[in-house]
């Protein structure tokens, strides 16, 4: 607003010396003083790009000007003052016309770049949301739903990160397979659901059994479990499977929610452990390691389980 009123208010100031300066008789001073104003015209409306409102008013404004120069100057002959006053109308009106499309494109500039950076904005906040669900579903995606343990798929990647470590620093890796026993004969006595709540107290104690910081305990199957214990040699594993076995031995299995089915059965989990530890394994992979601590886990089932067996250290 005040831009353009100054604007303006200059223009008036300038159209006036003209209106003083050309007062005399004569298509000279006509012919100056429409230029004179034209050329003011072209600054307001173009050079100073007035908003459009602005524009009209300056283009009326120079319109009744030029019509009042006329009435005083009335000794300019007709054909003069009629080509000289529809050269400065059609003036007049290509500038309103430019100023038009020039704000137009203005305008349509701004709301570009307002719907841009809004764009931008949306795009910003959808890329954090969707980093954040990455990182939620790459979570939910390593976990097991009814143990929280790591599962399957997280236990491949972490056998074949221990197991490349344990080969870059020569330190030993144990493995440790993990099997409830009769575990059909739970479920089929006491009920799936009670089955489930044993399952995931196993998991509970076969975690809490573990004490070595990079030790990690995996869900590898429907009721099997996995350790692997970097640095631990096959004593170390030893007493880590015993301990578990214990801990599922005294607190393994869970009060039952309801009445159970079968109750001269009885309440019991154990579980039967198998241990193999890789001491170098420069030429073998761990396949050997989960297959060794497989055997000794079979074993254990066939000397009459609830115990822990151990296959001779892989070299
Ligand atoms: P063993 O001592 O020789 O290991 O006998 P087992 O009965 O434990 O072995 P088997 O492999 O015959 O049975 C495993 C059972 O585990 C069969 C399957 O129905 C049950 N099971 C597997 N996953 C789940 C689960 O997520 N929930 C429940 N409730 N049962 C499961
Ligand atoms: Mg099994
Ligand atoms: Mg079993």
């Amino acid at each position: 607003l005040v831009r353009g009123i100054t604007v303006i208010a200059v223009a008036g100031l300038a159209a006036g010396s003209f209106f003083y300066l050309y007062s005399g008789p004569g298509e000279t001073l006509l012919a100056h003083m429409q230029a004179s104003l034209m050329l003011l015209l072209l600054i307001t409306n173009i050079v100073m790009r007035l908003r459009w409102s602005y524009a009209l008013f300056c283009s009326v404004a120079y319109i009744v000007t030029s019509i009042a120069f006329l009435r005083i100057n009335w000794t300019a002959s007709l054909l003069g003052t009629l080509g000289l006053g529809s050269v400065s109308a059609c003036c007049a009106a290509m500038m309103l016309l430019a100023n038009y499309s020039l704000e137009r494109d203005e305008r349509l500039s701004y709301l570009l770049q307002q719907s841009n950076d809004l764009k931008n904005t949306e795009l910003h906040q959808l890329n954090i949301e969707l980093g954040q669900l990455n990182r939620e579903l790459e979570a939910v995606s390593h976990l097991d739903s009814l143990t929280q343990l790591a599962n399957r798929t997280a236990f491949d990647r972490r056998v074949r990160e221990l197991w490349q470590n344990a080969a870059e620093t020569g330190q030993p890796l144990s493995a440790v397979m993990i099997d409830i026993d009769h575990f059909k004969l739970v479920n089929d006595t006491q009920g799936h659901l009670y089955g489930d709540a044993v399952i995931r107290r196993v998991a509970a104690l076969v975690q809490q059994s573990m004490r070595g910081h990079g030790d990690f305990a995996a869900r590898y199957g429907g009721e099997e479990f996995v350790l692997l214990l970097p640095g631990a040699d096959l004593m170390t594993a030893l007493s880590v499977a015993e301990r578990a076995r214990m801990m599922v031995h005294t607190a393994g299995a869970p009060a039952p929610k309801q009445p159970i089915a079968r109750p001269e059965i009885g309440l019991w989990t154990t579980v039967s452990c198998g241990v193999a530890t890789a001491l170098q394994m420069p030429d073998t992979d761990f396949v050997r390691l989960l297959h060794a601590a497989d055997t000794a886990l079979y074993r254990a089932k066939a000397e009459g389980r609830n115990r822990v067996c151990a296959a001779a250290p892989l070299v």
